[in-house]
């Protein structure tokens, strides 16, 4: 995969179809993968952190959420990135992937009973969504060790965390090996959107 270093962070250049087969790829494989929706206000919050920049540059992709990265790649550094790829268009995608394939979901972010109701709407949305598990994003260390076996024991494709960043981003570093899901997701105020 191609990439574009911005500020010292590796974005890949993707498209939305390559994203969506990357991550079936993925699944298939079921090594342990964190894919970052990335944009300029991470970037710059990774020059100032040392640990959020290091683990940017090592998650498995990051996608150019953010226009500003685009516009930066073209304008600065003279590199097309074909399209923005939204962590919420990429979510919606794999919604529907995951209908046709029975890719199994879980819901991490939030206040309290937000990622329910999230989950309500999206199965509404899309019936038969396999919505395994959900949880709030207000984690301290008794309620994240919990969360953490209910996913471990749940097994989901995909780990959706909406805790902003670099709160989400740092949290499937930290545990990826640990909860074994082929892929994590940080996607900001999604689950906030779905749940309407
Ligand atoms: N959030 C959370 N745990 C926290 C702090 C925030 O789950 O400890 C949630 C918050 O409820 C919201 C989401 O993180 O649903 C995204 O927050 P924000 O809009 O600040 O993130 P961004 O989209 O800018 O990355």
């Amino acid at each position: 995969m191609d990439k574009v270093k911005i500020l010292g962070i590796q974005v890949d250049i993707i498209t939305m179809e390559e994203a969506l087969r990357w991550i079936e790829d993925a699944i298939e494989e079921k090594k342990p993968r964190q894919i970052i929706t990335g944009n300029p206000e991470m970037v710059m919050a990774a020059q100032k952190n040392e640990k959020f920049f290091q683990i940017m540059n090592q998650a498995d992709l990051v996608v150019p959420d953010g226009i500003g990265l685009l516009l930066v790649a073209r304008y600065f550094l003279g590199v097309d990135m074909p399209e923005r790829v939204t962590g919420f268009d990429l979510s919606t995608r794999l919604f529907e992937r995951a209908l046709n394939k029975g890719y199994s979901i879980y819901l991490l972010g939030g206040a309290l009973g937000v990622a329910e109701k999230a989950k309500k709407n999206l199965i509404r949305q899309y019936p038969g969504l396999k919505i395994v598990g959900t949880h709030h994003g207000y984690l301290n260390e008794e309620n994240r060790s919990k969360v953490v076996s209910e996913i471990q024991n749940l097994r989901p494709d995909l780990l959706f965390v909406g805790m902003g960043a670099p709160r989400q981003e740092i949290f499937i570093a930290t545990y990826k090996n640990q909860l074994k899901v082929p892929v994590s997701i940080g996607i900001g105020g999604s689950i906030d959107i779905w749940a309407g």
